[in-house]
């Protein structure tokens, strides 16, 4: 971006950061965001007064002090209004209400029968109605919904492709801004996903963060220097095609070998084809019930799990030698498996990962479970909404 000398941008830019600064690391006394911002204690005090008068910021008891009068402190009000997160995923809509702080007020859902848009346009009304009923009063009220899809969607809210869902050229947002009366932002379910563990998950305090997301397909969130990347049209991330086998399974996208066929669900038809590990058939499709077969030793689902831990190590080295990330984490679906996939993906990256990648990488699993992209999605909507008092930095 470039910057110039507009005052009102200077003043934007300000309020920006001072926001920024209390939501991310309050309660705070006004001498202490002018300390970490390094803006005088006159401008801290003018924008506070604004952002108190907005009901962004509210102020507490008084805070410790170095003598005289104690400061009173502020933070962020998280009750200044709500938003919703919506996940759609290939069978079936998640949603949940939150406060402007991620904290789920109330969560509901729907099953898909069909994935025509009409169709999946009627289970998101049902799924978000609810909640929609349930927004409790606050000065500013239903801020937004956020919605993240299983394909490809541009910066205008359309989904471009979604294989899964057969969509091509759904204009998502215009359909759903005009049914619930509020902004809505529409992205791609990875990058709800990687938003959600970076805002107040794995990824806090992570500037770069590769986040995987292991379900039906593979696909992921890249934050690079704090920032979502999307690349130059708004597709980067789809890293489950990226080949590991070049002359592997035939993928649906029309190349060879990609990362998906081997490291998600979609690895499990092929298992019982290729019988893994020389055990044999699966004897179950879906990942809760695999996952109670690994629980009770049956060997095929063991040997399943340890070969797709495997080969999510080798996806997520080249990810690592690629892009040199601060911390990977793994989402979806799949991590109910972790038990029996983490060995084999840490032994993987340890093997192969180039050493001076790997010396400072953490790895690990979501801290918010199934509900990374429901959260991360709402928490796209209020990114948005504060966009409007501040400029994203
Ligand atoms: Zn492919």
């Amino acid at each position: 971006m470039r910057v110039t000398g507009d005052q009102a941008l200077v003043k934007k830019l300000n309020k920006s950061i001072v926001l920024d600064t209390i939501r991310r690391q309050g309660p705070l006394s006004r001498t202490d965001v002018s300390e970490r911002t390094g803006l005088n204690k006159a401008t801290v005090s003018n924008l506070t007064f604004e952002l108190l008068e907005q009901s962004l910021v509210e102020e507490t008891g008084p805070g410790e002090s170095s003598g005289g009068r104690k400061p009173l402190m502020l933070l962020f009000n998280g009750a200044a209004g709500s938003s919703v997160g919506i996940e759609l995923g290939v069978t079936s809509v998640k949603a949940a209400l939150t406060d402007l702080r991620g904290r789920i007020l109330l969560e509901s859902g729907a099953a898909l029968e069909g994935t025509d848009p009409e169709a999946v346009f009627g289970k998101i009304r049902e799924a978000v109605r609810p909640l929609l009923d349930a927004v409790p009063e606050s000065p500013h009220g239903l801020v937004g919904l956020g919605i993240g899809v299983p394909g490809m969607a541009d910066d205008s809210g359309v989904v471009l492709y979604a294989p899964n869902l057969g969509w091509e050229g759904v204009d998502l947002k215009t359909r759903l801004e005009a049914e619930f009366g509020a902004p809505v932002v529409v992205d791609n379910e990875a990058n709800a996903g990687a938003a959600g563990e970076r805002e107040y998950g794995a990824g806090r305090h992570v500037r770069h963060l590769v986040y995987v997301s292991a379900g039906m397909g593979l696909g992921s969130g890249m934050i690079i220097d704090g920032q979502l990347y999307k690349g130059a049209w708004g597709y980067a991330g789809e890293t489950g095609h990226m080949s590991i086998e070049s002359d592997g399974r035939l993928c649906s996208c029309g190349s060879r070998g990609c990362w998906e066929l081997y490291a998600s669900e979609r690895a499990y038809a092929y298992a019982s084809e290729e019988s893994a590990g020389g055990s044999g058939a699966l004897p179950a499709q879906t990942t809760p019930e695999l996952v109670e077969y690994a629980r009770s030793g049956h060997a095929g689902a063991l040997a399943l799990y340890d070969e797709i831990g495997r080969r999510l190590g080798i996806g997520v080295t080249n990810l690592v030698n690629g892009f040199n990330p601060e911390k990977i984490v793994v989402g979806g679906p799949l991590t109910e498996a972790k038990e029996w996939i983490e060995p084999a993906m840490l032994r993987t990256i340890a093997e192969r990962a180039l050493p001076y990648h790997r010396r400072e990488l953490a790895v690990s699993f979501s801290e918010l479970g199934s509900r990374s992209a429901v959260i991360g999605a709402a928490h796209l909507a209020v990114s948005q909404f504060l966009g409007r008092v501040r400029v994203s930095l």
